[in-house]
């Protein structure tokens, strides 16, 4: 049953607090819309929208729920949230929480529907730092960011390490109504209990959260970690080409195979070449190959490393090593699509 609340219990300066813990940017917010799916409000968000968020379902209005951007518009992040859908991944984010907890390293846990949220709340970071930190530690105790089959197991947010042109990715905020159970839920400490009784107490925790100290995150960083590498790619592999001696390698590598086929081995792409954005959090197919020019571009507006609004295969692959860790510089991808494409 949602906690009863009246208006007048919740203090704006909570609200505030909590407000300040979560939000990153106040420019824009993601609203909930149906269907669990979330649509960009571009207007600026203010503490009566939190105060929504927090109350409306509670008062017997219509829920309106809102996300947290992880980046603020400097690309920069005082959270991170590792996220996981499945009981198994979830229990090792538990695990993840109790190492640290014996490390007196604070952290705050958020179960949903299946899984839940980890977060861990910091001095204020880059996005690539803060991505890092977050990977060190899933390395460290030996949980795997992604399955055999490629796919995320953990999701770690923020999602990017720099912002394109959109906002970026985004988590529901906390104690709100998921629309798709109807429920809020709560924090809880190691015995699975909520942090604090009420609503107004759990805002109270949440808006003078322990933060990870600098000097922790520091020991974190300095670690010579290995992020291992993706699981060896699905076959069917390409069917291999031979280099033409009198073009540079980048040519070959992109008369090789079209932008097309080579996408759509790692992007679901329709007929018209439209899919789901694998750079952004996309939920409306926003990224598109123009087959006649061989070329991919994203309509929400995600930049190639270079800076430019779609491009080639070589421009695609750097971008796909970049969002999974790996080293994206133009000769450590060209190197890794010359095994893919090319034979000796
Ligand atoms: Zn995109």
């Amino acid at each position: 049953m949602p906690e009863r609340l009246r208006s007048v219990e919740l203090d704006p300066n909570l609200t505030h607090a909590f407000a300040e813990t979560f939000i990153s940017r106040w420019d824009c917010y993601p609203l909930q819309i149906e269907k669990g799916t979330y649509t960009q409000v571009r207007e600026k968000l203010t503490l009566s929208h939190v105060f929504k968020h927090l109350t409306n379902a509670r008062l017997g209005y219509p829920p309106f729920t809102i996300g947290a951007y992880a980046l603020s518009e400097k690309s920069q992040a005082k959270w991170v949230c590792l996220d996981a859908d499945a009981d198994q991944q979830w229990a090792e984010l538990w695990r993840l929480a109790y190492s640290l907890r014996d490390a007196e390293v604070p952290t705050y846990i958020e179960p949903s529907r299946r899984g839940g949220h980890l977060w861990l709340f910091t001095p204020l970071l880059s996005g690539s730092d803060i991505r890092q930190f977050a990977r060190k530690l899933l390395v460290m105790e030996k949980i795997s960011e992604y399955g055999e089959d490629r796919k995320r197991r953990i999701e770690i947010y923020p999602k990017q390490d720099v912002l394109g042109e959109g906002a970026g990715s985004f988590v529901r905020l906390p104690l709100g109504v998921h629309q798709k159970t109807g429920q809020v839920y709560h924090f809880v400490d190691f015995e699975n209990k909520p942090i604090a009784p009420s609503i107004r107490e759990q805002l109270a925790v949440l808006g003078q959260p322990n933060r990870v100290s600098q000097e922790f995150v520091s020991t974190i960083l300095a670690q010579e970690v290995e992020v291992p590498a993706l699981p060896p790619k699905p076959s069917p592999k390409f069917k291999k080409h031979k280099a033409r001696h009198n073009e540079p390698l980048s040519e070959s590598l992109k008369h090789a195979v079209s932008v097309f086929d080579f996408v759509s081995r790692y992007v679901d792409l329709n007929e018209q070449g439209r899919g789901l954005c694998p750079f952004h959090d996309d939920h409306e197919r926003s990224f598109a190959v123009n087959k006649q020019r061989n070329y991919w571009h994203c309509f929400a507006g995600c930049l190639t490393s270079d800076g430019n609004k779609g491009g080639s295969l070589i421009d695609f692959w750097m971008k796909w090593r970049e969002i999974h860790g790996q080293d994206s510089s133009f000769a450590a991808t060209v190197k890794e699509l010359r095994e893919m494409l090319l034979s000796s």
